[in-house]
């Protein structure tokens, strides 16, 4: 017997669901916790994903330039509370961290009403919802509120504090390997500077750290590497510490909002045609949903970086929901009951299915390719006859031998036969066996 590539991920089946709540449960872990671009809330959650896998953490100190930007101060955030005249809090920081503006420049002030809603940005539209802000390159002093409640509020004097500071000292992100028989690599990445959203992105980062663990177990051909960084400055301080090594990417994806039942959604790299691309739109036409397939465009996620003309990687974003598309999009809403085990579970199989794709797809070549093969006299018609696994299995076979000319990789005859992949490579290996294909 030859060996079989996916055979670690079918041993994994019986764990499926075991999987979703492992991964839910990471995310709950990672959920509390106040991130922002730089800061302590990005070092807590690569302390929580080390324990899970193997990290590499990175520090780049503020001031580093990084192509056309520079790594921002580090931000720290103690409190924040807005009380009214008779020293009631009428908003708290403990209670939700979407509450201060990220990387909210410290304030401590008395004001009026009038003067309170400048520094307070709400979601007329959603009026209980508490909406998620940053203030990045601008420095700016902000709370995020629910509307009903500032609407709430009665004239007077109020006292607003927010105890924050922006200082030189480092950005970080963390990196974990998985050493494959060749140095290609699969690059995985997920943003780690949103706080309190489950969707939006602790669920992106649970995955792939359980997706990094799964690896651990298997034997692959490529090598998988995991980034953990803060979005758009985090990829790029990534990139520019590895720029002379990015020839080495063959495969990519950007992970982000996998825990909701929406989607699945994938975005095309830039270039379109890349073999990620393809890989994931097979997926997705196999999942028994309707998936959205996107065409690429210069806004979303770190594609944006990994995709710009001067590196122009094959990475492309997967998503359960559009971002900006559900209505708890960067609001409170994204939360624990957002996000379910089964959601995350059929997310996580998606990428794995691409990965399998990815790591067991070849190109045969027909060895009787004059006329068909005579199945029946090498025992490989015996599975025929009302069986439907059996006819799919022998459909499975007279594609790839029509198709082995050499010129066709399993992924082209997934592709024109509209069968699985894994049909498909099921088929070519039982032929390969009985000497009917060989490496074209
Ligand atoms: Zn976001």
């Amino acid at each position: 017997m030859l060996e079989d590539p996916l055979q670690p991920r079918r041993l994994d089946e019986a764990s499926a669901a075991e999987i979703g709540e492992a991964i839910y449960s990471l995310a709950c872990e990672l959920y509390p916790i106040c991130r922002s671009i730089t800061g302590r809330g990005v070092r807590e959650t690569l302390e929580i994903l080390s324990r899970r896998i193997d990290l590499t953490r990175h520090e780049v100190p503020t001031g580093t330039a990084l192509f056309d930007w520079t790594a921002p101060k580090e931000w720290t955030i103690r409190d924040a509370w807005i009380k009214d005249a008779s020293g009631r809090n009428v908003l708290d920081f403990a209670a939700s961290n979407l509450h201060v503006m990220s990387y909210s420049a410290p304030l401590h002030a008395r004001m009026s009403l009038d003067e309170l809603k400048k520094h307070v940005v709400t979601l007329p539209e959603q009026p209980d919802l508490i909406p998620y802000r940053t203030s990045y390159y601008a420095e700016r002093s902000a709370f995020c509120m629910a509307h009903s409640e500032l609407s709430a509020l009665s004239e007077g004097e109020y006292e607003a504090l927010i105890d924050s500071e922006l200082a030189d000292g480092s950005l970080s992100y963390g990196e974990h390997v998985h050493r494959g028989r060749t140095d290609q690599e699969f690059l995985l990445s997920a943003h780690i500077c949103h706080p309190s959203l489950a969707n939006d992105n602790c669920s992106g980062l649970a995955l792939l750290a359980l997706i990094a663990r799964a690896l651990k177990e298997r034997e692959t051909r490529y090598s998988y590497r995991f980034l953990f960084a803060p979005g758009t400055i985090g990829a790029l301080a990534w990139l520019a510490a590895n720029e002379d090594r990015l020839s080495r990417i063959a495969h990519g994806l950007v992970v982000s909002c996998v825990g909701d039942g929406g989607g699945p959604t994938y975005k095309r790299s830039r270039r379109g045609d890349a073999f990620i691309d393809r890989a994931m739109v097979h997926v997705l036409a196999h999942t028994g949903l309707k998936p959205t397939i996107l065409d690429f465009s210069p806004y979303g996620y770190d594609e944006r970086q990994f995709c710009s003309p001067g590196f122009d990687l094959p990475v492309g974003l997967f998503q359960r929901s559009a971002f900006g598309t559900f209505p708890e999009y960067h609001t409170s809403a994204d939360n624990l009951d957002f996000i379910r085990p089964m959601h995350l579970q059929a997310s996580y199989r998606m990428i794995m299915d691409a990965i399998d794709i990815v790591e067991a797809n070849w190109t045969p070549r027909n060895l009787s390719p004059k006329g068909e093969p005579q199945l029946g006299r090498r025992g490989l018609y015996a599975a025929v006859g009302g069986d439907k696994t059996g006819v799919a299995g022998m459909m499975a076979m007279l594609w790839v031998l029509n198709l082995a000319d050499g010129e066709h990789c399993l992924l082209n005859m997934a592709e024109r036969s509209g069968m699985a992949f894994r049909e498909i490579e099921k088929a070519a290996r039982l032929l390969r066996e009985h000497g009917l294909l060989a490496d074209a």
